[in-house]
């Protein structure tokens, strides 16, 4: 592991959040948040009002900018999002998960913990010098982006969703492209069949 575990669940859920608001708008109303924030296991006080929705939505492109800046501006990002949300880190043991960072109250507004959970585990990836790491999907039609954890920094798509259908379609192509005699010797990487066409 690269970084501690809550350091990537919350790297995950920052790219996941950004992504919301890539392509189709991905929290359209507050039941989506509520989903959004039940997958990614955030804990604390909701409002679940319009304003939590809105603030929420107001993060996300502010978060984006970290897939975009130098070293040096994200480092002023990050400051600037701990700073804002008055960021005070404390250890605490909740809900089945053992020591971890807290750095707001459980009663602060969820954008705010947002945006502090990102800013913590960014100074993880500035400070060991990973930022690197930050990537777009290389789906051609594909906006999302993504962290890749992997040890070889090998991760290329968003999601499953995105590799497979890239990998069926590169498939696809080789197997149009040899001459029809040709017996396909492994199938499509990821659908496990070969196709009939
Ligand atoms: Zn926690
Ligand atoms: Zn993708």
């Amino acid at each position: 592991m690269l970084f501690a575990h809550d350091t990537e669940v919350s790297l995950a859920a920052t790219a996941a959040l950004v992504n919301t608001g890539r392509g189709t708008e991905g929290l359209p109303d507050e039941a989506a948040l509520d989903r959004f924030v039940t997958e990614w296991r955030w804990t604390g006080e909701r409002t679940r009002d319009r304003a939590e929705l809105d603030a929420v939505r107001r993060l996300r492109p502010r978060l984006a900018r970290l897939w975009e800046l130098s070293e040096d501006d994200a480092a002023t990002l990050v400051n600037a999002l701990l700073r804002e949300a008055g960021a005070l880190p404390q250890l605490v043991k909740h809900d089945g998960w053992d020591y971890h960072l807290h750095a707001t109250s459980a009663d602060a507004p969820l954008a705010d913990r947002m945006a502090v959970d990102a800013g913590m585990a960014f100074t993880d990836v500035i400070r060991t010098g990973q930022l690197d790491r930050l990537r777009r999907c290389a789906a051609d039609d594909c906006d999302n982006v993504h962290v890749d954890l992997s040890k070889n920094r090998s991760r290329r798509f968003c999601g499953t969703a995105c590799a497979n259908r890239i990998n069926v379609a590169a498939y696809r192509t080789r197997q149009a492209a040899r001459p029809t005699a040709a017996r396909p010797t492994a199938g499509p990487p990821t659908a496990g069949r070969t196709p009939s066409g």
